[in-house]
């Protein structure tokens, strides 16, 4: 019943999210080396031989770098739009190219993976919701700007990895240049923290209980200022930073807050929610 999550990398140096249950498991986005991606599922005890497709968001090759040769070596097919492919130039064999269309669930073992479209300036790039029999895990980096599918989406997850790019301020107060901050909060490029913030305190779900924050941005934002922002507001649910340099711990995901009622959910404090419902393999912390 349980979904198992990690962020092998994140951050525009290179984004890998894993995403699997006991017997298999896949990649949204392979953008670091074949050989670290190797090391770090190595060090979560999570088998490469696990591993049954790549799923790629967009073309950046902070999405992509990792792609050709991990799906060579281990013969795994890549899920990705002609567009996207023909923009990558990906050096993948015909028949590991499987290609994708938005809304209509991809079936790999008992994971169902959909994707659809979002506001980024790639030419065909797309969020994904991963869903295994009452498990929802959203993956949602690269956002310029929140738009009505990401909404119902992030509405459905029990655990999202959500993009908070760069704290407002730092971006305008910060060293890049002025066609550089236009075009990360223009709305086709990344998503701040108080986006991601709005975007979790409307509509996340009663029974959401992980937060992976991602995507963050080296040069105009701090992992303890985002922690303390969302800390402040994230009530049950446990929130984590994912690194730009190493991957977080693997985190369960379990559905058992869906049996719950809403009007049952008052009654639980805190703790007690926590306690029964969240269960992590590794202690939460910042990574
Ligand atoms: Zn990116
Ligand atoms: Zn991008």
């Amino acid at each position: 019943m349980s979904l198992f999550i990690t962020s092998l990398n994140s951050g525009s140096n290179g984004n890998a999210y894993y995403v699997g249950n006991h017997e298999e498991g896949i990649l949204i986005d392979a953008g670091i080396s074949c050989r670290e991606i190797e090391r770090r599922m190595t060090r979560l005890d999570l088998p490469m031989a696990r591993l049954r497709a790549i799923f790629v968001s967009h073309e950046h090759s902070d999405h992509i770098q990792g792609v050709a040769v991990t799906a060579k070596k281990y013969r795994l097919p890549v899920y990705i739009t002609a567009d996207t492919l023909k923009q990558s130039r990906l050096p993948i064999e015909n028949q590991l190219i499987v290609p994708f269309k938005p809304l209509e669930a991809v079936q790999v073992g008992a994971l169902s993976i959909s994707a659809f479209s979002k506001r980024h300036d790639a030419c065909d790039p797309y969020s994904f919701m991963v869903r295994s029999a009452a498990v929802n895990v959203g993956i949602f980096t690269d956002i310029g700007s929140v738009c009505p599918e990401l909404v119902r989406h992030f509405r459905e997850c029990h655990a999202a990895f959500l993009e908070a790019n760069y704290d407002e301020e730092m971006l305008a107060q910060g060293r890049y240049p002025a066609y550089l901050k236009s075009r990360i909060r223009g709305g086709m490029g990344h998503l701040s923290n108080r986006q991601a913030l709005d975007l979790f305190l409307e509509h996340r779900s009663y029974y959401m209980s992980r937060l992976i924050l991602s995507h963050l941005s080296e040069e105009n934002n701090d992992p303890a200022l985002v922690m303390d922002l969302f800390q402040k507001h994230a009530g049950a649910v446990e929130v984590v930073v994912a690194s730009r340099h190493k991957e977080t711990p693997v985190f369960e995901v379990r559905a058992d807050a869906d049996v719950l009622s809403k009007e049952n959910k008052p009654c639980f404090t805190r703790s007690q929610l926590q306690l029964s419902l969240f269960q992590d393999i590794f202690p939460a912390g910042v990574q």
